[in-house]
């Protein structure tokens, strides 16, 4: 698509928001309403985000519809009315952009504009913006909505210029629609936008090859027609709802605890069996520690092991997508519309890479070391270098010019995730060190919004102009949230958590799953933003 021209953006303006999905969007909202002059910017041509760029096919929320919304505004929750339980990205991005009119937030944001560097001004405690269409602003408050999953991760693989077809990544996915009929597609990689795609591609392709290197566990979605009722019931029950969000109860992942009791067996089995039944996520709930502790954890791993027995087909196939190397829930859990079932026809074969390595790609397909399958397109399913991704790619320099990059070399130290020691005045959207991915995102970003603009208010009020954390109240929190994963599961699994999806990077395990975040930052805002510096 060809970049609509304009003059270059200077001057000065009270904040600057990166990112157009619904963090960007949701904090110009918030920062709008406290009077505050702003500028966004989104590398993408619009509004949406993850919504915008994830335009495979299949693809659509594993939160449910009516939970995967914004809360703050009740007359948009009833205007708007979701047609899935579990929508596809066309609807949630025209959500999105329903938001964006409806709250005239578009004209505030210059798009396919990418901020490429963010550097602090001491003498003057402003912030320093420039970006690859030569803007140069100073902003006393810069926002970082710039996602947890928006840089795709594409692994250089060996023969990869060679290839003759086509090459999509499902997180570039083009505005275009592609055509599969007739073609022979190679997937790689089995995680969440693997299996929502592979189903919908052999829909329609000739032949669709999976390339497996881990087996990963995935949950029926059982998605259908929101009904009026569903949609009522919600409604009913809102305030409760909302009680359980801001309890922290709502989560994707429930809070993993330590000391509950180990169901019996059978007990385990009948609840799981429930909740495969019921769809979604919610089986990764069914006990509080079922990501604590591996007694629990593996009769839940075992029984979606036996139900993908059960639906495929070919026992030799079922036993290579049965995953073994992590306890389920450690990935990010996936939940799919008949992505076992895709296995039983005849158009859809799995290769596991962990038997037969991926030597190269060539001219005309994908070369394992049991031989060439040949293909027309090769489609990444290769994932994303999660939630510092985006904020590595600027250049942002905080007090003393010291980089983001360096002050993270070892892995993201940010106080409650939302803000970095050294680097006054900024604040991250669902940064490491919260809760972020593992939750419910819309809440996430809902409750660091109202917290970032707060604090933008108190200081305001106040006659305050900057805030730093401060470096021993983020370490104490950076060895808390290393404390809490470590009692759990997670570390245990090579996952994007972790970092380990990408070359290089530090291992280090980036959410906060501590049961306590809420209430941890609404008590350092009631204490005058303890562990902060304010001045
Ligand atoms: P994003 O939506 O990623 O938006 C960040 C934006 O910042 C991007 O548009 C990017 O272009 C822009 N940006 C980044 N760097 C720069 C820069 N330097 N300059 C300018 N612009 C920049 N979460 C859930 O809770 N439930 C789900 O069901 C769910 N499904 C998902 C499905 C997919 C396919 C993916 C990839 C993620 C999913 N997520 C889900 C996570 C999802 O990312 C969040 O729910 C949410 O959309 C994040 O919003 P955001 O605004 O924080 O980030
Ligand atoms: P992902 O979970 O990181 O999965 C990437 C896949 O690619 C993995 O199977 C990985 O294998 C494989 N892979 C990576 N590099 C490879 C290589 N060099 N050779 C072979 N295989 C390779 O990425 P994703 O599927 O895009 O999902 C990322 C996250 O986005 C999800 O976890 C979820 O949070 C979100 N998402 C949500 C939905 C949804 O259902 N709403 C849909 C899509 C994405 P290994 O495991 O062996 O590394």
């Amino acid at each position: 698509m060809a970049q609509a021209s304009r003059e270059p953006i200077v001057g000065a303006v009270d904040a600057v928001v990166v990112g157009g999905g619904f963090g960007g969007l949701y904090l110009l909202h918030k920062l709008r309403a406290l009077g505050l002059s702003l500028q966004g910017f989104e590398a993408g041509a619009d509004v949406g985000g993850t919504w915008f760029w994830n335009r495979y096919p299949g693809a659509r929320c594993d939160v449910p519809s009516l939970a995967y919304s914004y809360t703050f505004s009740d007359e948009l929750r009833r205007d708007w009315r979701w047609s899935e339980r579990y929508a596809a990205q066309p609807e949630i991005l025209r959500y999105a952009g329903h938001v964006a009119d409806r709250f005239d937030l578009r004209r505030l944001i210059a798009f396919e504009t990418r901020v490429t560097s963010v550097v602090f001004d001491e003498a003057a405690g402003t912030w320093a913006i420039e970006t690859d269409r030569g803007d140069r602003l100073t902003a006393r408050w810069c926002v970082m909505a710039t996602g947890c999953l928006s840089v795709p991760n594409l692994p250089r693989l060996p023969g990869q210029e060679r290839f003759g077809g086509e090459i999509h990544h499902t997180g570039r996915w083009p505005h275009e629609p592609v055509d599969f009929a007739g073609k022979r597609v190679g997937v790689i990689g089995t995680g969440s936008s693997g299996i929502q795609s592979i189903p919908r591609i052999a829909d329609e392709a000739a032949e669709v090859t999976v390339f497996q290197r881990t087996a990963n566990f995935s949950l029926p979605a059982r998605n259908g027609p929101l009904s009026d009722a569903e949609i009522d019931a919600f409604n009913t029950a809102f305030a409760d709802y909302i009680a359980g969000v801001r309890s922290g109860a709502a989560g994707l992942i429930t809070q993993a605890t330590a000391d509950a009791p180990v169901p019996p067996v059978d007990e385990q089995q009948r609840r799981y069996e429930e909740l495969w039944e019921a769809g979604g996520v919610g089986l990764l709930g069914a006990y509080a520690n079922l990501l604590v502790s591996e007694e629990v954890n593996d009769v839940a791993a075992e029984f979606v092991r036996g139900k993908i027995a059960e639906t495929v087909q070919d026992a030799a196939v079922a036993d290579d997508l049965a995953p073994r190397d992590h306890p389920i829930g450690t990935k990010r859990i996936c939940v799919d519309v008949d992505y076992y079932e895709a296995f039983n026809r005849p158009n859809v074969r799995l290769v596991n890479l962990r038997r037969t390595p991926l030597e190269t790609i060539t001219e005309r397909g994908i070369r394992t070391s049991a031989g060439e399958h040949e293909l027309d397109m090769i489609v990444y399913a290769t994932g994303f270098d999660a939630m510092t991704g985006a904020l590595l790619a600027m250049d942002i320099r905080g007090v003393g010019g010291a980089r983001l990059g360096d002050v993270w070399d070892e892995g993201p130290r940010a106080y409650l995730g939302l803000a970095v020691a050294g680097f006054p005045n900024l604040f991250l959207v669902t940064g490491p060190g919260s809760p972020s991915v593992l939750s419910n995102m819309l809440s996430s970003i809902e409750q660091h919004g109202d917290w970032i603009a707060d604090c933008i208010a108190h200081l305001r009020e106040a006659g305050l102009s900057r805030i730093a954390a401060d470096p021993d109240a983020q370490e104490r929190w950076v060895e808390r949230v290393a404390w809490v994963g470590n009692r759990t599961l997670f570390p245990r699994a090579n996952s994007w958590y972790v970092g380990a999806n990408i070359e290089g990077k530090p291992r280090v395990f980036m959410p906060y799953v501590g049961p306590d975040y809420r209430q941890k930052c609404e008590e350092v805002a009631a204490a005058g933003y303890e562990g902060f510096e304010l001045s």
